[in-house]
């Protein structure tokens, strides 16, 4: 079959990249000039099932109350006359039932952990690298109330099979020695050794690079302004100049911006942009109290990866539309808390500070399957995680398209 992705971030090229491995013709269309350029550029670099838990918790709607007005709160909602954040906050509220919950973090957890095996797979038959370590992931706390909280949503991922366990204060810093200058805040942690870390964008854009040599075609550069069909059937997608470009199938995987190309077909998908920061330090040679084990500070919602020769610090959630502006305030919290946990780092110049979109749909459930028009496929809204579930999302989508029942148990869509 000849297929279209629309999108090539991580979630788009992973895509792209499985498709061909299935024998089809496959051809991607972003409007950035290269790949990974958007959210799945500068992210927390965490390949993370230990993250499973949603925003949408039963917990979520004090923290959110208690954050309220808090310019550097680790998730801020600023309301305004938003319809679209205002339909998504009702959902996001449905979604912090305690049911609701359970059934989003087994769709979560089952999702990464076969992701997290398929970009294995990946990598050994590829050899692709990307700053890669196993060393897994230890979440830290150091808040009591955060860390009784978390054994809840712990104990639930180890039902669901995540090797996710509860370990002391001295035990996590005899797993990351790192962390020895902030032994005394830290209450406790979960290791999860199975996670991983890793650069998204360098992996996306060398994927990209294997995929061309493989027959992908990428035309970059190519902002896509409508999909024409009807109910029924995609005949074409078109460029701003009015050229079309046809298949036989399409795959949306336009992260927070597919709301724009899918609701003038009256397909509205619950999906609203939670902007994320990320401060990216270049290390001193020789420098020793950076971590290598990538952590995660959970009560301040910001994670540590290792990549090569930086240190790359990401998190917290800001629902403010579109705005991808740097806030001086954020931007200074991160950086604060780095110096807390990580006193004696030493690193070269100042941080690259970056904003990104997280494309958040209410549940942190993506959205992957079949739509209405039959010969049109999603592959979006992939909020917190869309790195730890890319390969897996793009595997199953390309099974689904193929005809074959993807292998792993996750609410597809079958008619969106
Ligand atoms: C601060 C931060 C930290 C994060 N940390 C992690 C982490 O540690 N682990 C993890 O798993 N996830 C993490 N994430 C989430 C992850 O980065 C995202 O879920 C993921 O990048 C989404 O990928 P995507 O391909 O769906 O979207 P994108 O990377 O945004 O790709 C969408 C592509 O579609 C293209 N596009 C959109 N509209 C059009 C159009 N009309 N025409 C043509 N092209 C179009 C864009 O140019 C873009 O290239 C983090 C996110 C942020 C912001």
């Amino acid at each position: 079959m000849k297929i279209i992705v629309i999108g090539a971030g991580v979630v788009g090229t992973t895509t792209a990249w499985y498709l061909s491995q299935a024998g089809h013709e496959v051809t991607v269309v972003d409007r950035q000039p290269g790949a990974g350029q958007e959210t799945s550029f500068a992210n927390g670099g965490q390949i993370s099932v230990s993250h499973a838990e949603p925003w949408a918790n039963p917990g979520a709607i004090r923290k959110i109350l208690r954050w309220m007005g808090q310019e550097d709160a680790p998730l801020l909602f600023r309301w305004r006359l938003d319809s679209e954040l205002f339909r998504w906050g009702l959902r996001f509220l449905g979604e912090c039932r305690a049911p609701r919950t359970r059934a989003n973090i087994r769709a979560i957890v089952n999702l990464a952990i076969y992701s997290r095996a398929c970009l294995q797979q990946l990598r050994d038959q590829t050899g692709i690298n990307y700053d890669q370590l196993t060393r897994g992931i230890l979440h830290f706390y150091t808040d009591e109330h955060e860390y009784h909280h978390a054994a809840m949503a712990a104990e639930l991922m180890r039902d669901y099979g995540l090797d996710r366990r509860p370990v002391d204060a001295a035990t996590c810093v005899q797993i990351e020695p790192a962390l020895d200058d902030a032994r005394h805040l830290i209450v406790g942690g979960h290791f999860t050794p199975s996670d991983e870390s890793g650069d998204a964008h360098l992996f996306t854009r060398r994927l990209a690079e294997l995929a061309k040599t493989r027959g992908v075609q990428f035309l970059m550069g190519t902002p896509i302004v409508r999909l024409r069909g009807d109910a029924t059937h995609i005949d074409s997608i078109e460029r701003y100049n009015g050229e079309r470009l046809q298949a036989d199938a399409y795959v949306v995987a336009c992260g927070s911006f597919s709301n724009t190309l899918l609701a003038p077909l009256g397909l509205s998908v619950p999906i609203y942009p939670a902007k994320g920061y990320s401060a990216t330090f270049t290390l001193a040679e020789g420098e020793n109290f950076a971590p290598s084990v990538s952590l995660t500070d959970d009560g301040r919602k910001i994670v540590f990866s290792r990549l090569g020769n930086r240190l790359r610090v990401a998190g917290t959630a800001e629902m403010n539309g579109y705005n991808m502006g740097l806030n001086a305030v954020r931007c200074a919290a991160i950086a604060e808390r780095t110096q807390q946990i990580f006193p004696h780092l030493r690193t070269i110049g100042e941080p690259e500070y970056w904003t990104g979109l997280r494309p958040a749909t209410p549940s942190n459930v993506p959205l992957i399957g079949r739509a209405q028009p039959s010969n049109l496929f999603l592959n979006t809204g992939h909020g917190t995680l869309g790195w730890t579930m890319a390969c897996g999302s793009g595997k199953a989508l390309a099974d689904m398209i193929s005809g074959v029942r993807p292998e792993t148990d996750f609410p597809f869509l079958y008619r969106y």
